[in-house]
């Protein structure tokens, strides 16, 4: 439902256009699939994923010899599922008692560092995921990492307030990973299950946002040998082609394991969240859909899926 709503622009763009493509016609012919293909791209999934669902869909119709213009929605949305299939291992059931933001129970504490540039909704997504770890009864802790921006640090400290939570911080400009290892010792002496970590973004300095990363992560492995557990990359969906060139830099300085893809309730190109997990290969874990501490859901492909063709 929240879904539905969040995804509504780009649903309304991608379907009333996609509408326009078959308008007068009866088969999937090339002037549809050349049709299809604007579509696509003009919702930001990409070019290199569009010409993979159309090589597709081209691929079906030889195949049968004939497609419908009717039958273009389910194809398109089977294609698109099996896409995002490909890297959305974990949420396959979606079973309605199925906790999207349970927390692996052997992994305590679980340690999450945060990374992206500044303004695509870093710090909101770390409030809001503190929120959701704290609502099933997680013990949080979460490290003002980002020690470059005095504004980042006092916005966290906002959320950890609002949450309840404990923030580690310390002065403007200090070493970033001081406050890492304070935030990991913390979690670990009071049996926290839960540390968020947030970063600074300069990515036009990447060598040194290479060293900052590897620095924190080295220094919490002196508390927890295998962390961070998860690396997220949170992108702005609706920034287009700039939230593919993030994820290109920064799975360049630092191994990223999961992504948030934040504010698509503000865009209707919801199609980024399709073409960065096909040419990334990295899970897309969280979506944002609105500014409110409940605005973030665990993505689940179908669903997704679902609400894009309804
Ligand atoms: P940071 O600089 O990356 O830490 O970004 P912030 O967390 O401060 O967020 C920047 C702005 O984006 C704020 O005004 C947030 O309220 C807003 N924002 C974050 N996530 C979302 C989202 O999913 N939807 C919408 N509409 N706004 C968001």
């Amino acid at each position: 439902e929240t879904l539905d709503k969040g995804l509504e622009k780009t649903k309304d763009n991608f379907f009333s256009k996609l509408g326009r493509a078959v308008v007068g016609k009866s088969t999937v012919d090339e002037e549809v699939l050349d049709e299809v293909e604007n579509v696509l791209v003009s919702s930001d999934v990409g070019v290199e994923t569009t010409v993979k669902i159309i090589k597709r869909i081209e691929e079906r119709v030889a195949r049968d010899k004939y497609m419908g213009t009717d039958e273009l929605d389910r194809i398109l949305r089977e294609e698109i599922a099996a896409l995002l299939s490909d890297n959305n291992t974990t949420d396959v059931t979606g079973a309605p008692d199925r906790d999207d933001f349970a927390l692996p129970t052997d992994k305590k504490p679980y340690v999450i560092m945060v990374v992206g540039v500044n303004g695509v909704g870093k710090t909101t997504t770390i409030g809001k995921l503190a929120a959701q770890f704290h609502k099933r009864g997680k013990k949080v802790v979460l490290g003002a990492g980002d020690t470059f921006r005095a504004a980042a640090v006092d916005q966290l400290k906002l959320w950890g307030d609002r949450v309840g939570v404990p923030v580690i911080s310390h002065g403007m400009n200090t070493d970033p990973s001081a406050v890492a290892y304070d935030a990991v010792k913390k979690a670990t002496e009071t049996g926290a299950d839960v540390v968020i970590i947030d970063t600074a973004g300069r990515l036009h300095t990447k060598v040194n946002l290479m060293n900052e990363l590897a620095k924190i992560k080295r220094v919490m492995q002196k508390f927890t040998p295998d962390a961070p557990h998860e690396v997220l990359l949170v992108l702005d969906g609706s920034t287009g082609q700039n939230a593919f060139i993030q994820a290109t830099e920064f799975t360049k300085v630092t191994e990223v394991t999961a992504l948030a893809i934040t504010k698509l309730d503000g865009t209707a190109k919801g199609g980024v969240v399709i073409g960065i997990s096909d040419q990334f290969k990295i899970p897309v874990k969280y979506i944002g859909v609105g500014e409110k501490i409940d605005d973030l859901q665990t993505f689940n492909k179908m669903e997704f899926v679902d609400s894009f063709f309804k």
